[in-house]
């Protein structure tokens, strides 16, 4: 079999040398341009310069290296046709690996470089060999990203992975030249590197629902990629299908569930209605947890979706028994546990949730024609440094139902105000358009139950007075992000009424 050739050519040259040194290894004969070049041979791997391969020195500071039929032809060949003869005719080789990054355009834009900088670190050659290799995938690896290097080492690589490969590329040139067309045209002065310019939207339909929020609105559940979801792929093991909302509310439940399992010694049961918690506890097992959460808001969790942090046993479904409730999302359900809820309650729809190692981090909302994109707010209480800006400090017990608020109203919707207990929910205002609205509901949910309660807010107190509505209530100790203009008042107010108050710094809007 004929030597195969690689080309290598990378601005970022994370791990080029290992990949190279494996490659030679194997018997590839490598070509590379200069500064790719330069580091394999200071590495002491055997490679030819991309120049003595074309006859051509790399020209004009690198804005011409790669562009030659020797390099083209040898990519875009069709193996097995006419196409051999002709490379063959020109004494041309093929390249069967082409492993290229570009310029670091974005990065440059992104460190305010001046603009003929900007200019010059558009890359040509390189977008032009991935897009030559990506095209003729069935015969050429194409690679941009480092991650990929283990894959191309494989004695097969298969024709599924080769274009996935080449989707990935085209998906690499497309985002780069989205990233010049917006610093062209004046629309950002720095891009943001950390969310890719383009999104691999590949989406499967995975569940059926009849219909979307409301019965005249189809609907569908799809899979982003290859990623796995708790309730994407849950095991229904009793009740009714699941419904669009279902899917919504219970992933939202899970979620919050997962967030404070982590943070929380004991069993976490979390009530959801209508994307927002309404009775969230944790407790010593399962059922006591389930009991203090609905019983923190008997009328709200009516129609609820719940997720519980431990496995659910008969004590604790017989617990759910005078409940009526959508959803129950756990990480197991015992076999009798399972033949009571469809033998009593036949359309609860009882999920064992799915293995979700790789939750999309990616946070979507949709607007007309497009998306809205972020990160998902994943920050957990160990990245604060809350600091108590009061005289008076929170009790350790306070403490612990500071940190419980935080989590329930960062799982909440804005403007969202929790008022919490001993690992309790005793009161919570959500999806209010004003925070006193949301506070004030929360106080009125709380009613007796604010007495040595806690408050926690997602986000900071334009006025002091939440601070006197709590403080009216019974609360003793308040935790929000701070940064408000009348900080120094609502510090004050605080002080006045003997309240501990602790900032974040961490905002967690949810709109
Ligand atoms: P090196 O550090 O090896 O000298 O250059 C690697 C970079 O050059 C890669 O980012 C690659 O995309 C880019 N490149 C390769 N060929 C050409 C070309 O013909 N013109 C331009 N402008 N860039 C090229």
């Amino acid at each position: 079999m004929a030597t195969k050739r690689a080309l290598l050519s990378v601005s970022d040259k994370t791990g080029i040398v290992e990949f190279a040194q494996e490659l030679q290894a194997r018997g590839w004969e490598l070509l590379s341009t200069g500064g790719t070049f330069a580091a394999l041979q200071a590495a002491g791997v055997s490679v030819t310069q991309v120049s003595d391969v074309t006859g051509f020195p790399e020209m004009m500071d690198g804005r011409v290296k790669t562009l030659h039929p020797a390099i083209h032809g040898g990519i875009l060949a069709r193996r097995g046709t006419a196409h051999m003869d002709e490379l063959a005719a020109q004494s041309f080789g093929t390249i069967d690996l082409v492993c290229v990054n570009l310029y670091p355009f974005r990065e440059t834009v992104a460190r305010g470089a001046p603009d003929p900088e900007v200019i010059e670190n558009i890359d040509i050659g390189g977008p032009a060999m991935i897009r030559s290799a990506a095209k003729n995938h069935e015969a050429v690896l194409i690679l941009v990203d480092p991650a990929d290097y283990a894959l191309a080492l494989q004695d097969e690589v298969s024709q599924a992975d080769r274009r996935r490969l080449a989707a990935k590329a085209y998906g690499h040139t497309s985002g780069y030249d989205a990233a010049i067309t917006a610093y062209l045209s004046g629309e950002s002065d720095t891009i943001p590197t950390e969310l890719p310019q383009t999104l691999d939207l590949h989406l499967t339909r995975v569940a059926q629902v009849r219909y979307g929020e409301n019965p005249h609105q189809p609907g569908a559940i799809y899979r982003w990629g290859n990623a796995r979801g708790p309730v994407i792929d849950a095991q229904v093991v009793a009740g009714k299908p699941m419904s669009f909302n279902n899917y919504a509310d219970a992933d939202a439940a899970w979620s919050l569930c997962q967030e404070l399992a982590a943070q929380e010694q004991g069993a976490v049961c979390v009530a959801v209605k209508h994307a927002n918690p309404c009775g969230v506890a944790v407790a010593e097992n399962v059922a006591t947890a389930w009991e203090r959460a609905r019983d923190a808001d008997t009328l709200s969790v009516f129609g609820g979706v719940v997720a519980v942090s431990q496995p659910v046993d008969f004590a604790a479904a017989q617990s759910m028994k005078g409940t009526f409730l959508e959803v129950l999302i756990a990480p197991d359900v015992t076999p009798d546990a399972v033949e009571w809820f469809a033998a009593k309650k036949p359309d609860l729809r009882v999920l064992i949730a799915g293995q979700s190692e790789a939750v999309s981090v990616l946070d979507v909302r949709p607007l007309a024609g497009g998306f809205a994109v972020q990160e998902r707010d994943r920050r957990p209480w160990d990245d604060l440094c809350p600091e108590v800006v009061t005289g008076r400090q929170p009790t350790e017990q306070e403490w612990d139902d500071l940190r419980f608020a935080w989590a329930v109203v960062k799982g909440a919707r804005s403007n969202a105000v929790a008022i919490c207990k001993g690992g309790v929910t005793v009161g919570l205002g959500a999806g209010a358009v004003s925070r006193i609205w949301a506070a004030e509901r929360a106080v009125q949910n709380a009613g007796e139950g604010a007495q040595g309660a806690v408050l926690a807010s997602e986000a900071f107190f334009p006025f002091d007075d939440v601070v006197r509505l709590a403080a009216a209530a019974g609360v003793t100790a308040i935790l929000q992000p701070g940064g408000a203009k009348r900080d120094p008042e609502v510090i004050a107010a605080c002080n006045e009424l003997g309240i501990s108050m602790v900032f974040t710094g961490s905002r967690h809007f949810r709109h």
